[in-house]
């Protein structure tokens, strides 16, 4: 695979405990840039040894420095966290390119935003707290706090792993959490920097632990191990299934952000421009490789052909090319299985007698992992291309004519992570907004987050939230504390 020699690769080894180490075993792999097709670094192999180490170091922290912090000691080191991230945007992002291939453009915009994440939820560090709850027997004063989860286990997928890690780090850390993250294998580079970089900014050592692996039997062990206390996963519905499994097994608490087939309905009275330009963002941006991609269009029978024909003119004049330079809108396929699975689900959708109004193949001039954008039309909702979530540039268009058969359509998937409505009639956007079961719906718009807008979804696109407020419940308990207050005894009989 790899054409260039060893020693020029770069070395990315484990961080445990303030330090990087090799794997135990001495194992390494190398990473392939899928733009070039050629290995550029070489990464620490762990296996579950080191996650025993990662997992000791993560709870030595929070029984020891970190654990004894204030929530203002905590938010202090998080702003620092966060300039230091936005110092170091550049390197990361470019490290995040070569692993993914993914736009350098908006792998910079993703890094310069992440600081926001830390200022956000330092803002929440020093303002966890509990209540008192008026007695229902005066005998007792009782009151809550909120008290860290403890040591969690991060698992996150190759398609932005910084920001993905962020969704968890951030409210773990304003929560008092520590942490042991174990990256994708197709793209671990940047997480290994981006804990080197955290721990330089003032993290304790111990409080964020990143241990890479070759397969999947890294992650496995993060997942089973009985000295974490939470699961924070984001990937595929089915890995989500297993980790779950996993986590539960040890009653462990778990978080899942999962896979999506989000719909974009479109009413006839919408600015088509604007909803053609929502659909490009929705599902080429990225390469399709997002999970709140927009990958099914309902569309107004009405509108149908004039949409498609906007989708289908922009499509085609996408510029695909290499990802570091100014002017490409489309990288390639992040890695070869990913882009062999894109390939297959092509195949089917053109067996199941879909119609290409555009792509449906590679890019033959280009080579290399590239996928033509591809709209697909002459869809029934029972077809594999509308139920199946592809995760690339392949959109699935097809047709309503009354806004119940809209809702129905869009609600047809076993997933609810995101959603749109394009239409300017106020009264139906809110109305069908609140019909989709989703747990993002954009009126108007496509592909926007934001640290204090709560993400994550219904039914097979997860369980629990990322971000906002409603985050930081993920990784705290709540404790009731009665105090009894006359200094007698009771019947020792009777429950109080
Ligand atoms: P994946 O499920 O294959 O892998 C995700 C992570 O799990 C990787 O680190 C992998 O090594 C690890 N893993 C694999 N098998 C495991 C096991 N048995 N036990 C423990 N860990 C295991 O997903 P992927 O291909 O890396 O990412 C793409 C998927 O992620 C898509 O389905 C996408 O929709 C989803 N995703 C969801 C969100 C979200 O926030 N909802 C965001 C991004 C991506």
């Amino acid at each position: 695979m790899t054409s260039t020699p060893p020693s020029q690769l770069e070395e990315f080894k484990l961080f445990i405990h303030g330090t990087s180490v090799d794997a135990r075993s001495g194992a390494s792999f190398e990473s392939e840039n899928p733009y070039t097709g050629s290995a550029w670094a070489r990464i620490a192999d762990g296996n579950a040894d080191d996650i025993d180490d990662a997992v000791a170091s993560a709870r030595a922290a929070f029984e020891g420095e970190w654990g004894a912090m204030t929530g203002f000691e905590r938010a202090a080191i998080m702003r620092r966290c966060g300039d230091a991230i936005a110092a170091n945007a550049e390197r990361l992002a470019r490290l995040e390119v070569n692993d993914s291939g993914k736009l350098l453009r908006e792998m910079r915009g993703q890094l310069t935003s992440l600081p926001q994440w830390y200022y956000y939820f330092s803002g929440l560090a020093d303002k966890l707290e509990g209540r008192t709850v008026p007695p229902v027997n005066r005998n007792y004063f009782a009151y809550t706090q909120r008290e860290p989860v403890g040591v969690v286990g991060a698992i996150t997928p190759w398609n932005s792993p910084l920001l993905l890690l962020t969704f968890k780090l951030a409210p773990a850390l304003a929560a008092g959490c520590t942490m042991v993250v174990k990256p994708s294998e197709h793209a671990p580079a940047s997480t290994v920097a981006f804990a080197e970089v955290l721990h330089e900014a003032g993290l304790p050592a111990g409080v964020l632990n990143v241990v890479t692996g070759r397969d999947r039997s890294t992650g496995e062990a993060l997942s089973q191990h009985r000295g974490v206390d939470k699961i924070a996963f984001t990937g595929s519905s089915a890995t989500g299934a297993k980790v779950a499994e996993a986590a539960v097994r040890n009653l462990n608490r778990v978080t899942l952000e999962l896979g999506g087939k989000s719909p974009q309905i479109v009413f006839p009275d919408a600015d088509l421009d604007a909803a053609a330009n929502g659909l490009v963002a929705g599902v080429f941006a990225a390469t399709g490789q997002t999970c709140m991609a927009g990958s099914r269009l309902i569309v107004h029978a009405d509108v149908h052909d004039a949409l498609v024909a906007k989708v289908v003119a922009r499509a085609n004049s996408i510029k695909l090319g290499d990802p570091t330079e100014a002017e490409t809108e489309m990288g390639p396929v992040a890695n070869r299985p990913q882009y062999e699975k894109v390939l297959g689900y092509l195949k089917g959708a053109a067996a199941e007698g879909a119609t290409f109004a555009c792509g449906g193949e590679p890019d033959a001039k280009r080579g290399g992992l590239f996928v033509r954008p591809t709209v697909v039309t002459d869809v029934t909702p029972e077809n594999t291309i509308v139920r199946e979530e592809v995760f690339g540039p392949v959109l699935a268009a097809y047709p309503f004519t009354d806004e119940a058969d809209a809702v129905k359509l869009a609600n047809d998937t076993p997933y609810g992570l995101a959603g749109a409505v394009w239409t300017k009639d106020v009264h139906r956007a809110h109305r069908v907004a609140a019909k989709l079961r989703a747990g993002t719906v954009w009126i108007n718009a496509y592909r926007v987050i934001a640290p204090n807008m709560p993400f994550g979804g219904f039914g097979a696109s997860g369980i629990g939230r990322e971000n906002g407020i409603d985050a930081l419940a993920e990784y705290t308990e709540t404790k009731s504390v009665f105090v009894e207050l006359t200094g007698g005894t009771r019947d020792p009989f009777q429950l109080g």
